[in-house]
């Protein structure tokens, strides 16, 4: 990244959690430059927190999705599983009677 106003390539200084330096801010990250050439400070803001909020809720919907799969799969086992027992009786009612 060139400076604005002289021009010359700017040095990076850091990436800082917004969380800890500017508790406001729309943004997750600031990164820091500077330039050497005529002691120009940038801070440059990004990743807005909505974009990080709406990929949370895409996340957390999908697990819900999936805990719901999984609930209706152990239920159908259970279904099974007492199907299962009720033609075992059977098949033990019927080996009883020969
Ligand atoms: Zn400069």
């Amino acid at each position: 990244m060139k400076c604005f106003y002289c021009n010359a390539e700017v040095r990076w200084n850091n990436d800082y959690d917004t969380e800890d330096t500017y508790p406001d801010s729309e943004h997750t990250i600031v990164s820091m430059y500077n330039c050497d050439e005529c002691d120009t400070w940038y801070e440059v803001f990004h990743q807005k927190k909505n974009n990080l909020n709406r990929f949370e809720e895409f996340i957390k919907q999908t697990n819900d999705k999936h805990q719901r799969e999984l609930k209706e799969v152990k239920e159908d086992n259970k279904r099974l599983a007492l199907q299962i027992n009720d033609l075992e009786k059977k098949i033990r009612r019927i080996q009883s009677k020969h």
